[in-house]
């Protein structure tokens, strides 16, 4: 295992996400020994804070983490605090000054990486002053890693990427989308492309539908300034939902490249029909959370903090997708996810169309199940005869799941991905065309409920599985959803 050099700027050193996500993340890299003695973290934020007081800061976020003190204690030592207001070009300079010294000091070879984990409208503010103010390396390599969500739509996302663009190149932006990082979805490809027995019935000939969920137990929590003006479809739908999507249907890439892989993808990308505006309420069903039985315990979502009292914003969204492929076509993948919905599960099901039929019970449907969260692995419902003196078929689960152990082993999603940047491994990061398709997708859905707004809302109870709208979706065609809490 070889030792990485590189130094981070880490913009919004202060928030949640550095504080429940990356500081953890980088002191697992570190302990595995990814990063060692040549790593470096510059933190900054609004606030006046001392190293002192920012490492100490650092530190509370590993208090969870295996670790010795001590280990965690020389780890805290890389990291140096400045703060910094974006929109002060005087600030930038300060930043460069003290890259370039820590860099004499860590021996970091000039590698920078420019982690953006702050809210996206300053986003392009920074990317250009670390141009205009000449952050960038010119000895080793410059990576910027951006957070979600990219854009609210596409010209947002557009202008975005355009003024990104100005101080790095597409090979030197890395968006990330966690989900990219989770084991099962990365497991996804192996699945379908080393397995005989799936490969030759993944397409429409032998699939009935696909399901894909992505269930919170949560409500908003203390994210509703963003989430009140973001709502469900551009915080699950745009990224994680399509990203999962496409590696369940794609073309197999040649080979396992970052562009032989976006290349598929933007194939499968150019294939999901974007509905006329008519289509959308046909095809698309939103919903809001009113509270549980006991509201003390779960409001309703227009009652909490922050959240606008007549609140139009869904934090539900279910729908049909499809693919005008030869492969696809005439398949619906079905999406679902949704807060306060009665447990966290994040999970794909594919239904298989019934065999024709020679026994006198009907067979159950073939399912195949992967499960991407809490647990982690796949099962599968085939039939097999009831025993005893009897033909029919029956259902029989077979299902492989890692184990905690297994997992406590591995990377966990930011850990994988933070250590693809180091590396330069741009697989698992969506590509600007990407970006572009699946925004255009979204807009249409996006314009419609804006100019139609919800009467219902809320319109379904914490703790339950959605507006009845959402089941009403697929019972139109005689289906039904798979997973039902
Ligand atoms: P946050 O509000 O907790 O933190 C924002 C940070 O930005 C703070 O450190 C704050 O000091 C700094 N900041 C704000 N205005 C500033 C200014 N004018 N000058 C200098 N610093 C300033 O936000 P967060 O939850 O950590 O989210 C950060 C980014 O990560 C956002 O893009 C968010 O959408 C994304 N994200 C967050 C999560 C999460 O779980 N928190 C998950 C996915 C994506």
């Amino acid at each position: 295992l070889s030792e990485n050099r590189v130094l981070i700027y880490i913009f919004g050193a202060s928030g949640d996400l550095a504080h429940r996500k990356l500081y953890p993340a980088l002191f697992n890299l570190y302990r595995k020994g990814y990063i060692k003695d040549h790593f470096t973290v510059i933190g900054t934020a609004r606030r006046e804070w001392t190293n002192e007081y920012y490492r100490n800061n650092v530190l509370k976020s590993l208090e969870e983490l295996p670790g010795s003190f001590n280990q965690k204690f020389s780890f805290i030592q890389h990291f140096h605090y400045q703060s910094h207001d974006v929109t002060d070009s005087k600030h930038y300079d300060t930043l460069r000054e003290l890259g370039e010294s820590l860099d004499r000091v860590y021996e970091t070879q000039g590698n920078r990486i420019f982690y953006m984990a702050m809210a996206p409208e300053f986003f392009s503010t920074i990317a250009e002053h670390i141009k205009s103010q000449n952050l960038l390396s010119d000895t080793g390599y410059n990576r910027i890693i951006i957070e979600k969500p990219f854009g609210r739509d596409y010209e947002t996302a557009k202008a975005l990427n355009d003024s990104i663009s100005k101080a790095f190149d597409e090979k030197q932006i890395y968006r990330i989308d966690h989900y990219l990082g989770k084991e099962m979805v990365l497991g996804l490809l192996p699945i379908r492309f080393s397995n005989p027995m799936f490969e030759q019935v993944w397409n429409r000939k032998f699939i009935d539908n696909i399901q894909i969920t992505l269930f919170e137990a949560l409500g908003v929590e203390d994210r509703a300034e963003y989430y009140d003006h973001t709502g469900a479809l551009r915080d699950m739908v745009q990224n994680h939902i399509i990203q999962i999507l496409a590696l369940l249907t794609l073309d197999k890439p040649e080979k396992l490249t970052a562009e032989a892989l976006r290349a598929q993808k933007e194939k499968l990308y150019e294939a999901l029909r974007i509905y006329p505006i008519k289509e959308v309420a046909k095809k698309f069903v939103r919903g809001q959370y009113g509270s549980s039985d006991i509201p003390e315990h779960e409001p309703a979502y227009r009652s909490e903090t922050k959240v606008d009292p007549n609140s139009k914003m869904e934090t539900f969204v279910a729908g049909e997708i499809n693919i005008d492929n030869d492969q696809w076509r005439g398949v619906p993948i079905y999406i679902r996810t949704g807060k306060r919905m009665p447990e966290k599960q994040t999970r794909v099901d594919i239904v298989f169309k019934a065999s024709d039929q020679i026994f006198d019970k009907p067979a159950d449907k073939t399912i195949i199940t992967i499960d991407i969260e809490p647990t982690e692995g796949i099962s599968l419902l085939i039939n097999g005869k009831k025993i005893g003196l009897t033909t029919d078929p029956v259902g029989y689960q077979l299902s492989y799941h890692h184990s905690a152990e297994q997992l406590a082993e591995v990377l966990d999603a930011y850990e994988r991905l933070i250590l693809d940047v180091i590396k330069g491994e741009a697989t698992n990061f969506s590509h600007w065309h990407e970006l572009e398709a699946t925004w255009h997708f979204i807009d249409v859905i996006r314009e419609y409920w804006d100019n139609n707004a919800p009467t219902d809302f809320p319109n379904y109870k914490s703790g339950t599985n959605g507006p009845e709208a959402a089941d009403q979706l697929l019972k139109q065609s005689g289906r039904s959803w798979v997973y039902n809490p």
